[in-house]
């Protein structure tokens, strides 16, 4: 039996319409697109030309070696790495922008950008409850004076990440976003300010709107699946093949 090709098709309607839902609910605050994972199977380069034509500020991506591909693609806009904070050569070099969360990958930005005479933008990371990868909320107003202190990197961003917001139950996202607003608050008055602040995926994008701050980084809602609310989300991806015989 010859097998007939399955193949996936990509609906770049249905992802401007996605966005166009996460505006509805974000007004007029920046959009981080999230595009790791190849856009969560759906083709990183084409995805990301589309967001960017449709306005985006800014894409996220796991790995810099994803961040380099999207630029070898010719894509010019920010693009933060949100896990790969030791390559910092090469962040300079594609002009991507790291996401760090301790000193000695601060020192080591700095030392490189400084090579350079180069300021390096950056965006801090706190661990606010997740438990992945983030400055600790006790140290971080320490730490991030320190790193604010070091000449050629600049933090330009500070985020966190929820662990459960689509969840019903919002105790624990919201006792993350009360975590994260106590640090900025105590940052500002050390007179140290963020040109974005960002802390909501999708399930926070649709349902927290007081975790929308000036940014947002939805993921998977771009890509048609919604956690806990009837927005009308449409699948960007369709799988499509031929029928090969029909039984009755
Ligand atoms: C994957 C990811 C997102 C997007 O999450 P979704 O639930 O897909 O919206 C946002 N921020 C970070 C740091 C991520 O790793």
């Amino acid at each position: 039996m010859k097998l007939q090709k399955v193949f996936a098709e990509i609906n770049l309607k249905a992802l401007s319409h996605n966005l166009q839902i996460v505006r509805k609910k974000t007004g007029n605050k920046h959009i981080l697109a999230v595009v790791k994972a190849d856009a969560y199977g759906h083709g990183s380069v084409a995805v990301s030309k589309h967001l960017i034509e449709n306005g985006v500020s800014m894409l996220g991506v796991a790995f810099t070696r994803e961040g380099i591909a999207l630029r070898e693609s010719g894509i010019r806009s920010p693009i933060l790495i949100f896990f790969d904070r030791d390559n910092a050569d090469a962040c300079i070099e594609y002009n991507l922008t790291p996401v760090i969360y301790d000193l000695p990958s601060a020192k080591k930005i700095h030392t490189a950008a400084k090579k350079l005479n180069m300021v390096m933008p950056v965006h801090i990371k706190v661990d606010t409850g997740m438990g992945r990868v983030g400055m600790v909320p006790d140290r971080a107003v320490h730490d991030i004076l320190k790193i604010s202190r070091l000449g050629n990197i600049k933090p330009e961003g500070i985020m966190s990440h929820f662990s459960d917001a689509d969840l019903q139950d919002k105790d624990f996202a919201n006792t993350q976003q009360d975590i994260f607003n106590t640090l900025i608050a105590a940052l500002k008055k050390d007179g140290i300010t963020f040109r974005f602040i960002h802390m909501a995926n999708s399930a926070a994008v649709l349902t927290m709107p007081d975790a929308h701050f000036n940014m947002v980084r939805p993921g998977i809602m771009l890509y048609g699946y919604g956690c806990c609310e009837k927005e009308k989300l449409r699948p960007v991806m369709t799988l499509k093949s031929k029928i090969q015989r029909v039984r009755l």
